[in-house]
């Protein structure tokens, strides 16, 4: 008699770690034998960035999938990743080995949905399944279905906040090993060159996020954040978990006990309640952009009102640089274009100068952002962004931050602006007038 093993494949994408990993404990508990595949992003079809990912963004993609690599191998498993679209990367994999039963993460990320319902739609006698790895709260413990999220992240909040966080699961310590005959690609080799001109601030990986969490609470941090969160530069003035969860390396279950933890040991004060309240704000952009699906990246949004912006080539390379006549502006962008990284006040305020003074359609700036953040989040990237350009979430539907006043504020001796070298910049927006014919400075030149 032949013996049939139920041959599974897992398609990691957001989840890249194995604790407290839902989906994955699901998956090892059906099958007998398991691939784990991981598609690098731009390799999707219909993938918006234009230019592939910047450097910091793969440096981090690479740390991380090669500490999940590790991982795996330690249970005698493996991550295959492959640099060709989905479809057809799992298509090829289905046949080669007999492919009974498919698993992942349920995503928000619209795309990814999309390939998942085409392999459905292809792939009839598969068993296709989804498991919630990467929210705080279960779908099933919200008491709203999908459909019916709240239109604000306050009613959200109101509704969340009485629901308790479930305890995160603990790493397995065995898979099902690998499909019979198949032998360990090396995937390093062919991964694009990311060569980085810096030393990076992060790196990414499991192990090097559970590193971080327990450096952040055990420095006593987490007690003066809601003080400290509105910083521009540095490690510690806010929490920096953004790289692994948007990575997958952290769950955000995994945060929550670490900051139980803490008010339990050290202190329970407004800072504490703060980093939950902001991992509030990361859920509702999660449960968000699975409501709207293709919405988020429209111009009009989710309430369909097309901006009066435009698209102005040259002011559009102006911000990408950091040479507007914006010195705080210049000086997070530059920030962003050498570590990959950039504060949340700083993320608001280069979002509204784009918006409200350089009148540029929001969805260039997302997408500028979604090349080079190395905690590149769809959700959370998306929904933001369409916040500050008054067609998301936002009650009020407009906020235009006082650049100056904000300088003052944020950074009132020019530190941070003088850091990332902001002022050195040319104060004339626009090199031609609205008819094409070249502007001239005062001098006649
Ligand atoms: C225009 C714009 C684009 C953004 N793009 C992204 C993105 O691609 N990926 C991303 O993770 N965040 C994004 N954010 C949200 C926020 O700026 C970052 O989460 C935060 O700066 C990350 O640093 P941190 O981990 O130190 O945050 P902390 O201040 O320490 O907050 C703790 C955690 O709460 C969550 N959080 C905090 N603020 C927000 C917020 N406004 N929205 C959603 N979650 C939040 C994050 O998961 C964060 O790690 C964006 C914000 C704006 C205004």
């Amino acid at each position: 008699m032949v013996c049939m093993h139920k041959v599974g494949l897992f398609w990691f994408h957001s989840d890249l770690r194995i604790a407290d990993h839902p989906a994955l404990v699901q998956a090892a508990s059906q099958v007998d034998r398991l691939l784990c595949i991981y598609c690098l992003p731009n390799s999707t079809s219909d993938h918006k960035t234009p230019s592939g990912l910047s450097p910091a963004r793969l440096q981090f993609l690479q740390e991380t999938l090669t500490d999940l690599d590790a991982s795996l191998q330690d249970r005698n498993q493996g991550l295959e990743v492959y640099y060709e679209p989905p479809l057809e990367t799992i298509a090829q994999l289905i046949t080669q080995y007999n492919i009974s039963h498919i698993f992942a993460s349920v995503s928000p990320d619209y795309y990814f949905n999309r390939q998942w319902s085409i392999l459905k739609q292809r792939y009839a006698m598969i068993d296709f399944k989804q498991t919630e790895s990467g929210f705080l709260l279960d779908a099933n413990q919200l008491p709203f279905e999908r459909q019916e999220l709240p239109d604000s992240f306050s009613k959200f909040r109101r509704r969340a906040e009485p629901i308790a966080v479930q305890q995160p699961l603990e790493a397995p310590s065995s898979l099902p090993p690998r499909p019979a005959a198949t032998s360990k690609r090396s995937w390093q080799k062919q991964f694009p060159d990311c060569a980085l001109q810096y030393k990076p601030l992060f790196h990414g990986g499991e192990q090097q996020g559970q590193q971080h969490m327990h450096s952040y609470f055990s420095r006593g941090l987490a007690s003066s954040y809601k003080q400290t969160r509105n910083g521009l530069d540095g490690m510690d003035y806010s929490t920096k978990f953004s790289p692994w969860l948007a990575a997958g390396s952290l769950s955000p279950r995994t945060i929550m006990q670490a900051l139980k933890q803490y008010e339990m040991d050290v202190e329970k004060n407004d800072s504490t309640y703060w980093i939950y309240f902001e991992l509030l704000w990361r859920e509702y952009f999660q449960r968000y952009a699975q409501k709207y699906g293709p919405q988020l990246f429209t111009f009009g949004g989710i309430k369909g009102r097309k901006p009066s912006t435009s698209f102005y080539p040259e002011r559009y390379q102006k911000w990408c640089q950091g040479n507007t006549p914006y010195p705080i502006v210049n000086a997070c962008m530059k920030q962003l274009n050498s570590i990959g990284y950039m504060s949340n006040r700083g993320r608001q305020l280069v979002a509204s100068c784009f918006v409200h003074e350089l009148n540029l359609d929001w969805r260039y700036g997302a997408a500028y952002m979604e090349q080079q953040l190395i905690d590149y989040d769809v959700a959370s990237n998306w929904g933001n962004w369409q916040y500050l350009a008054g067609v998301g979430a936002d009650p009020r539907g407009h906020r235009r931050f006082d650049l100056r006043k904000q300088t003052e504020i944020y950074d009132p001796d020019n530190h941070f602006i003088d850091h990332w070298d902001g002022g050195n910049c040319s104060m004339v927006l626009d090199s031609v007038d609205a008819a094409d014919w070249p502007i001239t400075d005062s001098s006649g030149h």
